[in-house]
């Protein structure tokens, strides 16, 4: 049901003078539950990879189905509603409203639905202290320090039940020791069966994944399973 299926995925960006074909027939499925690291050097198409799973951009070619819903037939405005109820964005710079709490930005993404019942609160309280924020509920994120920032991020990407999480370096701004931190969310939120794709540089991040996806020149170039071994170590 919440399947994630590319099927040889392409895009390309229409210049003055050329045509940049930044995905060229890409392919591959993410399970429910999978953990996904998506690799490869600077100009491979991993943004404009990440553009098409977020629903911020369509193919211009190919099929891209998140569940039932193909990506590339959608309406513009179907497609702002699939991200804002089906996609859970955690960035490198957090994104968070500094005007809110940690609960009110938690609550964020339902805002665009008008759901902000005692329920939805109740939930954005429940997923606050699943991150380890319960003494925090009511901070501003100028209050908080960069990782405590990146939990509540994490934290309302979970709001409305995501597809998956789409992570972009997401420890990019933190220490290792806070990086660890998240990565333990993460792994915890995982072994729920939480799907979680993660666009990432580091070798050992893309360690902690289930499975590595590495582009090249807008091609998939590997598709590779981390053995439990580099996993744990
Ligand atoms: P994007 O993936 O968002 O298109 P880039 O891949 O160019 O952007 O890089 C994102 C950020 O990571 C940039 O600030 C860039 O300087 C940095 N970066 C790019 N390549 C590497 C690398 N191999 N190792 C570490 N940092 C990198
Ligand atoms: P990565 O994230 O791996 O650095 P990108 O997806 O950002 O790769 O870029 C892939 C290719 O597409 C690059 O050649 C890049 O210059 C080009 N590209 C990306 N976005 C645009 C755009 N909006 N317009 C034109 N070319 C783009």
């Amino acid at each position: 049901r919440m399947a994630t299926s590319i099927r040889n995925l392409k895009k390309e960006y229409v210049l003055k003078s050329e045509t940049v074909r930044a995905l060229r027939g890409v392919s591959f499925d993410v399970p429910e539950g999978d953990y996904v690291a998506i690799m490869g050097p600077s100009g491979s198409g991993k943004s404009t990879l990440l553009n098409m799973l977020g629903c911020l951009d369509k193919p211009t070619a190919g099929s891209l189905m998140l569940g039932d819903d193909d990506i590339s037939k959608l309406s513009d405005d179907q497609l702002a509603e699939i991200r804002s109820e089906r996609i859970g964005f955690v960035f490198q710079s957090y994104n968070l409203i500094q005007q809110l709490s940690v609960v009110e930005n938690i609550q964020v993404p339902l805002y665009y639905q008008g759901r902000l019942g005692a329920d939805e609160r109740a939930r954005a309280v429940m997923l606050a202290e699943r991150v380890g924020l319960a003494d925090r509920l009511d901070h501003r994120p100028s209050q908080l320090s960069g990782g405590q920032q990146q939990r509540v991020a994490i934290a309302r990407s979970l709001i409305n039940d995501p597809f998956f999480i789409l992570a972009d370096e997401p420890t990019g701004n933190l220490d290792s020791i806070t990086t660890e931190e998240i990565l333990g969310i993460f792994d915890e939120f995982n072994n729920e069966g939480r799907t979680i794709i993660m666009v990432t540089h580091e070798d050992e991040l893309a360690d902690r994944s289930k499975r590595i996806i590495r582009l090249k020149d807008g091609m998939l170039a590997l598709d590779e399973v981390v053995p439990e071994e580099r996993r744990d170590a």
